[in-house]
Parts: structure tokens; C-alpha cells; sequence
């Protein structure tokens, strides 16, 4: 059972957190403090730490950047609040593995905990199947949620990563919009389906020859989406 410990101080956050893990599978262990949060790293072995950055005593930017000197390897995953202004860039160059924005849904976040785990278990462990696809113009790798067009780096937003494993998945089927709306966005409410048909808009600029005349993510008029390959 993978081990995860969470540092966050508003307890709502924390014993939300700890159950929807343990209902996961995860065996939780949390902090209420940068100070506990940081004794409890030390001691234990973990394998993964969500650590929520704004905290009492001792900030969670302060701890990765501590634990890293002491040589302490444990895969950790920021949590920050939506505006504050957080330098993802700053938070990995502290150590951080990844970081998410509150308020995020529980799907996007168990995806990035069990990524990161299975980053981490990687570096010891070369037998790790990962999943490349090539769509269209893209070659996407869905375990490390890299993309390259002829071996260039594509930026792609998590979530443009998530619709298109979606859809790959259910290559060759009809997946409506409700569909997509519902798996992929959960309880985000402001989300229509219109934001859906400018996510396919802009993935279809990536992944197609041609986005005016899709040939892979094709219209199912009325419906939603189909993805040929
Ligand atoms: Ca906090």
C-alpha cells in the first residue's frame, strides 16, 4: 500500500483529503504545520508528500527546498492557492515534482499523485511499460504527459492531455460532450460545452495536418466527438 503524508493546515482540506485517499487505497499520515510537516518527512519513509505551500511556522516551499539539501528524495506535489502567486517554475526548482491549484477535483489530483509515484518508482525500476502514441502529428507519451512534433517539444496543458487520452481510449467510438464533461471536469461547474468545443478546437491545431478539415478528431454533429485512428 503506497504511503502518502499530507501537510495542510485547514482542516477541512486535510480530513477531505486524508478520506477520499484512503477510500483510494492510500495508507494517509498528515500535519497540521510546516514544523510537523517537515519532523514527520525526516522520519518516515513516504512515498509521495502533498504539501499544501502556505502553512504556519514553516512554508511548504521552505521544506522542499530543506529536505532536498538533506539529500531527502521523497516525491512531493505542491498544493497553492488559486491567486496566489506561485512560480510553478520556483517550486520545481525547489525540488518539487509537481504541483496542483486549489480548488482542483479529486480525479485531476489522484492522476498527478499516481504519475509522480510511478515517476518516482521508475528512476529504480527500468521495467516500467510507458505509453507512447503517435496522433497525428504529435508523439505523446501519457505516462510522463510529454508531446513532440518530429522531436520538438509541444506544450500541452494537462487538461489538453486528458482529452486526448479520453478520447484515445475510446478510439474509433462516439464520445459525446456530456460524456467528456462529466469524466474529465467533474464538479467544475462553469464548464459548458462550449469550452469542450474549444478544447477540441486547439487540439485539433495540434494534432492535425489540417484543423479546418479534421481527419482524427472528427464532429459527430448533435452528439460529440470521435477520434479515428
Ligand atoms: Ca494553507
Amino acid at each position: 500500500m503506497k504511503n502518502i503524508l499530507i501537510v495542510e493546515d485547514e482542516p477541512g482540506m486535510r480530513m477531505g483529503l486524508k478520506d477520499n485517499l484512503e477510500f483510494e487505497g492510500f495508507s494517509v499520515d498528515y500535519a497540521e504545520d510546516g514544523s510537523a510537516g517537515l519532523q514527520k518527512i525526516r522520519a518516515n519513509s513516504y512515498d509521495l508528500v502533498l504539501l499544501d505551500v502556505m502553512l504556519p511556522e514553516i512554508s511548504g516551499f521552505e521544506i522542499c527546498k530543506t529536505i532536498r539539501k538533506e539529500g531527502i528524495k521523497t516525491p512531493v506535489i505542491l498544493l497553492t492557492a488559486k491567486g496566489e502567486e506561485i512560480d510553478k517554475v520556483l517550486g520545481l526548482e525547489l525540488g518539487a515534482d509537481d504541483y496542483v491549484t486549489k480548488p482542483f477535483s479529486l480525479r485531476e489530483l489522484l492522476a498527478r499523485i499516481k504519475a509522480v509515484i510511478r515517476r518516482g518508482e521508475q528512476t529504480g525500476n527500468d521495467t516500467l511499460k510507458e505509453e507512447i502514441v503517435t496522433i497525428g502529428k504529435l508523439d505523446i507519451n501519457f505516462t510522463t504527459y510529454n508531446s513532440k512534433e518530429k522531436g520538438n517539444d509541444i506544450q500541452m496543458s494537462y487538461k489538453e492531455f486528458e482529452v486526448l487520452h479520453y478520447l484515445w481510449k475510446r478510439k474509433n467510438e462516439t464520445v459525446s460532450r456530456d460524456d467528456l464533461l462529466h469524466d474529465i471536469w467533474g464538479h467544475d461547474v462553469y464548464i459548458t460545452t462550449r469550452t469542450i468545443d474549444n478544447f477540441i478546437l486547439k487540439l485539433r491545431q495540434k494534432i492535425e495536418t489540417d484543423s479546418k478539415h479534421p481527419k482524427i478528431i472528427l464532429t459527430v454533429h448533435g452528439i460529440g466527438y470521435k477520434m479515428i485512428i
